[in-house]
């Protein structure tokens, strides 16, 4: 997607001022919407360029059409000299209907490959205009190159003014960088700051710059050190030379160091890279409390990371204990809303037998065979239900009508891992049902290390809701319904909070638990004073919770989504 509007902005007073608005505008969306919305105006954009033959850029219409034409982008071109193989084997990440890199050099071979979310789409503007381009552009999105293509495949992997149009451009980096055979680069030229120079109209939602030496990946909602974020494993070589009269360049050329190895951490066990996104989590990882972030999406780690003793004693007697963990009236609560879970679950799945990871007590199972479903649980251990198993998802191929990870999968080492086996074992049309905490909530935010849903160890990951999403559809798992309510303990997140914050941090969650089920003693007088504290703010977290939800940053996110 090289060919741009023009950067003519009209002037004056009420542009500045709308400009400030659309900024504000998209800095509460999620990058995920901008794309699936805006994705129009790119096919639009396309139309009017391949019916004009190229418009206001006639010069480089014709060469994206010419066969002969020479790779001219110095950034590889200079480069090409370097590398072991011919021919030399490049992909362009974003191309367009028709890439923009020539198709010749002097000394080398060349192969290239097109990728493009697009491509259905603009085979049918070819066609409609009559025009065979050179190197067909293949259907692809940047956060799922390696779904079509092998590590390894490729000796440049190149994207000009593509990336910043994105979902996640810190994860397709990571993927252009894994699709490199050894002595490979990769090679990226965009307009410096984009989003802001285009005001964030239309696909237009990140800025590259550089700071301080090193290269960032910016919009309202977000801020990457790509530099940083690739530390150890990479050297990216940033780099800002005039443009045009509409802006300047910001080109990189990142280099993966030979002897750099994705290994575990030493002495802690912790994993090497992302558990959800695969991005590696180096030294330079920022941190919170108690936790690891990956760069690229967000995901939290929990660090350091517990041993399986530790998680033994962390689900003890007391996680949950036989006689039930909460009063006879939390109790029926929890078996009324497990009941509204079955009869969605029942209504949204084909015929078919349903698996429930981490069945826990086996209050959903049992719902789910009231309702005339074979139902089978996973869990750590087997108690006395046959149909409970001590196995991973992966060993349980299935095929299942639907899968449920309800509040499970923060539980598990290796969520990517989980999404994949629940991809493998749904038939087409099966159905994957998820809740979690999202680390991106407010109220996460808000209550910092004593979240309640942060639950330290037992918790191994923290999902913020878009990561999820975007790993779902990755899978070719279509989110069907998503929502903030349904995954529960939204207000009650906040209600334990807001009483977490008084003098002496009361819990309470202990203090709606029987006494064995608590992680500490408490005495009577203190357990009536949090109870009676936790009614007093009840109205105060309700409002929060209602707010938090309809700013789309609830505290637990609930999905189905559809094979
Ligand atoms: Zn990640």
């Amino acid at each position: 997607m090289s060919a741009r509007r023009s950067g003519a902005q009209p002037g004056g007073t009420l542009a500045t001022l709308r400009a400030g608005l659309r900024r504000r505008y998209r800095a509460r969306l999620s990058h995920a919407r901008v794309w699936r919305r805006e994705l129009p105006t790119e096919i639009d954009f396309w139309a009017d360029y391949l019916r004009t033959g190229g418009g206001q850029f006639p010069d480089e219409f014709r060469t994206r059409l010419d066969p002969a034409s020479v790779l001219d982008d110095p950034l590889v071109a200079d480069r090409l000299g370097s590398l072991p193989g011919d021919p030399v084997r490049i992909l362009d990440v974003g191309a367009g209907p028709m890439t923009s890199l020539g198709k010749t050099h002097p000394s080398r071979g060349l192969v290239i490959t097109a990728v493009d979310p697009l491509a259905d789409r603009y085979d049918r503007l070819l066609g409609e205009a009559g025009i065979v381009p050179p190197v067909r552009t293949r259907a692809c999105r940047g956060e799922e190159l390696l779904e079509h293509f092998e590590p390894g495949s490729f000796d440049v992997v190149y994207a000009r003014n593509a990336l910043d149009h994105s979902e996640h451009p810190m994860r397709i980096v990571e993927n252009m960088v894994r699709l490199l055979a050894p002595g490979g680069f990769v090679a990226i030229r965009h307009y410096r700051n984009e989003g802001e120079t285009m005001t964030y109209e239309e696909l237009h939602q990140w800025n590259f710059e550089i700071r301080d030496g090193h290269l960032r990946l910016w919009s309202p909602r977000a801020d990457h050190d790509l530099t940083r974020a690739l530390a150890g494993r990479a050297d990216v070589e940033a780099a800002q030379h005039a443009g045009s009269y509409h802006a300047d360049w910001i080109t990189a050329v990142i280099i993966p160091d030979p002897t750099a190895r994705a290994e575990a951490v030493p002495g802690t066990g912790a994993p090497s890279s992302c558990p959800l996104c695969g991005a590696w989590l180096g030294p330079a990882a920022p941190r919170l409390p108690g936790r690891r972030c990956c760069a690229s999406c967000g995901t939290q780690v929990t660090d350091p990371w517990p041993s399986n003793a530790d998680l033994s004693a962390a689900y003890g007697p007391w996680y949950r204990p036989a006689q039930g963990r909460f009063g006879a009236l939390g109790d029926a609560l929890l078996t009324r809303s497990r009941g509204t879970l079955a009869r969605r679950i029942d209504a949204a799945a084909p015929p078919g037998a349903i698996l429930d990871v981490g069945s826990g007590d086996g209050t959903l199972l049992r719902a789910l065979r009231a309702r005339g479903r074979r139902a089978t649980g996973l869990e750590r251990e087997a108690g006395d239900d046959p149909d409970v198993h001590p196995r991973t998802l992966a060993e349980m191929p299935g095929p299942w009508a639907a899968i449920v990870l309800w509040h499970a999968l923060e539980h598990l080492p290796d969520p990517g891992a989980t999404l994949d086996a629940a991809a493998q074992a749904l038939p087409s049309g099966g159905l994957l049902v998820v809740a979690v905490p999202n680390a991106a909530s407010l109220q996460a935010r808000a209550f910092g290390p004593r979240w309640l849903a942060l639950d330290l160890p037992r918790h191994l990951v923290h999902l913020p809701a878009d990561a999820l999403l975007s790993a779902l559809r990755q899978r070719g798992l279509r989110p069907e319904r998503v929502s903030g309510w349904r995954g529960g303990q939204v207000a009650f997140g906040w209600l334990h909070g807001l009483v977490g914050l008084l003098p002496g941090h009361p819990d309470l969650y202990d203090a709606i638990r029987f006494p064995d089920a608590r992680r500490a003693p408490m005495t009577r007088d203190r357990r009536t004073g949090t109870l009676v504290a936790g009614a007093v703010l009840a109205p105060l977290a309700l409002a929060l919770a209602g707010a938090e939800v309809a700013l789309g940053r609830s505290g637990t996110v609930y999905v189905e989504a559809r094979r």
